[in-house]
């Protein structure tokens, strides 16, 4: 990864692109050390070194929010609120914490709300996945029963001082395993009557893999505005990599999904986790895939937590390869509308351009 901080100038010149997304990809990739045990943290982080982060003072960006893993041999640190390496102060954190796994969250300044129905602390058996490590914030609160759901509303109403959800532009459901898809039908119907109540009129926007059959797309076309993200996550090695349940799906049978859902006139993509697989694999497989997507892939960067090292394919380990494969994408899209958006992912490949176009909107929760 970087060998110093200034290599992230050198690199930025060599790749065309900004610091800052060389920066914030080595932040994913190393993670932080923390004096005290944390699995995970999340934090904002308002840039001040202007020689890294030129970019954003120019676009007046003043807040990044991020979530890594914590690694004691790390050359990141956070010190006296500050975010460091070596004697090299980066920018200020805010509202550092553990990152645990909760059953709701928003994101774009509060725009969008995720709920996590299904606790993913529960949720085990993706060899790549860190719900295992992280603390369990998810059992207390009932996001499943009709009853559970509207109290949660109505609080989430209160705390935020809001009368309805009429600001909301998404609601994200993501599901660790629902347990079968009539169950997941279910719940996005009542989810879907229970929001349009509080004048939601935003998408309602699924994240799973259960979801596989024509009558049951057919069934969520009653859903005013619906989106979809296959969560496949790799393309290889699924029986090893991921749980039982994922890894019934095949790469075939994902084209098949994808194309339904497409037809369907929903936004329809997929999720992948990035630093697994060859690079050849990856270029193959999202050629392949492009022409039943019409919406850009949440590409999330692998991040290493204890014990996962093996599992970062060799080349992974430099960045490199990350560049490599950016370009690949970048080169599959850039003819399309299809854009990352910057308030999806905190462990992107993409923070302030793709293909040299800029990247904007809200990014902090
Ligand atoms: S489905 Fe896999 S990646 Fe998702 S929460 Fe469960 S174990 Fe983690």
């Amino acid at each position: 990864m970087l060998k110093s901080p200034s290599e992230t100038l050198t690199l930025s010149k060599i790749y065309d692109i900004p610091p800052e997304d060389i920066l914030f990809l080595d932040f994913s990739l190393v993670g932080v050390k923390l004096n005290f045990f944390y699995p995970r943290v999340r934090f904002e982080f308002i840039p001040e070194n202007k020689s890294y982060f030129k970019t954003s003072f120019q676009r007046a960006i003043k807040k990044y929010f991020f979530a890594l893993p914590t690694n004691s041999t790390s050359n990141y640190y956070i010190k006296d609120r500050y975010l460091m390496r070596g004697n090299e102060r980066f920018g200020r954190i805010k509202n550092l914490a553990n990152d645990t796994c909760d059953t709701s969250y928003p994101r774009r300044n509060g725009t969008v709300l995720n709920l996590n129905p299904v606790p993913k602390s529960s949720c085990h058996g993706c060899q790549f996945c860190h719900t295992l490590l992280q603390g369990a914030n998810d059992r207390q609160e009932d996001l499943r029963s009709v009853s559970g759901v509207k109290n949660f509303i109505e609080k989430w109403l209160r705390k935020n001082k809001v009368l309805d959800l009429s600001h909301l532009i998404q609601v994200a459901v993501v599901t660790g395993c629902f347990g079968g898809e009539e169950k997941v039908i279910e719940y996005l119907q009542k989810l879907d009557n229970i929001l349009s109540k509080y004048s939601f009129d935003g998408e309602l926007f699924y994240y799973g893999s259960e979801i596989t059959t024509k009558e049951s797309f057919d069934r969520l076309k009653k859903i005013k505005h619906f989106a979809v993200c296959l969560s496949l996550e790799c393309f290889e090695n699924r029986e090893k990599l991921v749980r039982d349940i994922k890894a019934k799906i095949t790469i075939d049978k994902a084209k098949e999904i994808l194309k339904i859902a497409k037809e369907s006139g929903f936004r329809t993509n997929f999720s992948y986790i990035l630093g697994l697989e060859s690079i050849e694999i990856i270029e193959k497989r999202f050629k392949e895939l492009f022409p039943y997507i019409n919406s850009f892939p949440v590409i999330n960067i692998f991040q290493v937590h204890r014990s996962q090292e093996k599992l970062r394919y060799s080349e992974a380990w430099k960045l490199d390869y990350y560049m490599k494969v950016r370009k690949i994408i970048e080169d599959l899209f850039k003819n399309t509308e299809m854009r990352p958006r910057v308030w999806e992912n905190y462990r992107s490949l993409w923070y302030l351009n793709f293909a040299g176009e800029e990247l904007t909107d809200i990014r902090t929760p």
